[in-house]
């Protein structure tokens, strides 16, 4: 057994290019293979079980290895395992699509499908982007994004982004976006309030003068998550709709992490009663089973794209993999399991729960703000609480505190100085709350000096 853990263990370090990683770190460190998963655990190669607290990069729903989900793909599989989406159809995917638009904010009416969030924002934004053209509003080219936004690793999806770390490289690649403040209460003057003026009053200036220019305003709705996962003050989301609807700009809420009960609604643009032009969706769709998102567009949006094919309105976008049979016929699962075990219901007590476990977090030296929604919790640390000082970046201080929860038993990624947390919906409050001790020894032990600091 651990001749062949030995040999795993070389191979992938010899052969596998691990995404978002510095290969040279991680070759010098000691990496984890899963073999397994039971519940909201997952075991590794040495058959040490760890808690996903971070549900396997933020999609999982109902734990690992879940029965109705497993047989929704093996029962598909004895039928078809893909055959194409390009003007043939398979029954998987239309009654997806169906439940889809049930679920979804009143208006979206139609179902477009790809195999990542980062494709189904590529889509978004062709999408937005043809809108216009098709309507002889040509000059509608540009697009605005919110400040540290992340939207995907696709060429379209960085140039939509503004995260600079993962642009710089690539900036003569992209397309320049319009940058609008990004509301992030805890490091604003003036707190929410004015934080969230900041931001309304720059997309108003911006939609004023340019939006005979504009396409779309792109944006993570209630939840910026990968820039250190930072809550919209309360409104924004709906003024900023308001504004782009009053405007003539398309809105396109990009839900790939937010959507699917995450934040305590099914879809986060239901906390302010938004139906965006556009949303994208993906991670949970399929519980995070399999590699399945879609991008929902309105009656509206779609008709522009609905003329005799001489006219040359056609979308052409398309993928290999666009409505794979296995993928939304697990995905209807889910959203069976949804319904029959009231995930989104559960979702608002856990986070009530977790809430009132991590108040005693808030406590300690270092922890600058915990920021909530939903499970979707992401703690800042701080060098300085009084000022609110960071950490310098070489301190590494969010990595050091993932490494300490690992070693203690569970799994998480730091966003910088921000600890995610974000546990499969289903945990149980006892799993929630040993997994809360874990994360709390985690930050002790490491930014008060225990023992592993
Ligand atoms: N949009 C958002 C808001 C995301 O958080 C992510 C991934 N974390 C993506 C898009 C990209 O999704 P994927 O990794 O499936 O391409």
């Amino acid at each position: 057994m651990t001749t062949i853990n030995n040999q795993l263990a070389a191979m992938n370090k010899t052969h596998l290019w691990h995404p978002f990683t510095q290969m040279k770190d991680y070759n010098e460190s000691d990496p984890l293979i899963i073999e397994r998963g039971e519940g909201i655990m997952l075991i590794d190669v040495n058959g040490r079980a760890y808690y996903d607290g971070f549900s396997s990069v933020w999609l999982n729903v109902h734990g690992h290895n879940v029965p109705e989900l497993n047989q929704a793909i093996t029962e598909q599989l004895g039928r078809v395992a893909h055959s194409t989406l390009l003007g043939i159809a398979n029954v998987p995917a239309i009654e997806l699509a169906e439940k889809l638009i049930h679920i979804a904010p009143q208006g979206l009416n139609k179902v477009f499908y790809s195999d990542s969030g980062a494709t189904g924002v590529e889509i978004a934004i062709k999408m937005a982007f043809q809108y216009w053209h098709n309507r002889g509003m040509k000059e509608k080219t540009a697009f605005i994004t919110m400040n540290q936004a992340y939207h995907g690793d696709t060429i379209g999806a960085v140039s939509v982004g503004s995260i600079p770390l993962y642009q710089e490289v690539f900036r003569p690649m992209l397309f320049p976006s319009h940058v609008i403040p990004y509301p992030y209460a805890y490091r604003h003057e003036g707190g929410a309030a004015a934080a969230k003026e900041a931001a309304i009053s720059a997309l108003r200036h911006l939609l004023e003068t340019r939006a005979h220019e504009i396409a779309a305003l792109i944006l993570e709705p209630i939840v910026q998550g990968a820039s250190g996962i930072i809550v919209m003050p309360p409104g924004c989301l709906r003024e900023m709709a308001a504004l782009c609807r009053k405007h003539d700009v398309l809105l396109i809420a990009d839900e790939v992490a937010t959507g699917f009960g995450r934040t305590g609604a099914m879809f986060a643009c239901d906390h302010e009663d938004v139906t965006p032009d556009v949303m994208v969706i993906g991670k949970g769709l399929t519980g995070g089973y399999l590699p399945v998102a879609a991008t929902l567009t309105t009656d509206e949006v779609y008709n522009a794209f609905y003329a005799s094919h001489e006219e040359q309105k056609t979308f052409f976008h398309g993928h290999s993999f666009t409505g794979n049979p296995l993928g939304c016929a697990v995905a209807l699962a889910n959203l069976k399991l949804f319904e029959e075990r009231n995930i989104v219901e559960g979702v608002k007590a856990k986070a009530a729960f977790t809430r009132h476990k991590l108040a005693m977090l808030q406590e300690r030296p270092h922890v600058g703000d915990i920021r909530q929604q939903g499970l979707m919790i992401g703690i800042e640390l701080v060098r300085d609480k009084e000022t609110r000082e960071p950490y310098n970046w070489t301190d590494r201080i969010g990595y050091h505190v993932c490494q300490r929860a690992r070693e203690l038993g569970m799994l998480t990624r730091p966003l910088g100085d921000v600890v995610v947390f974000m546990p499969p919906l289903v945990s149980s409050e006892e799993e929630l709350e040993a997994m809360i001790d874990i994360l709390t020894k985690s930050i002790i032990d490491i930014t008060e000096g225990g023992p592993a600091a």
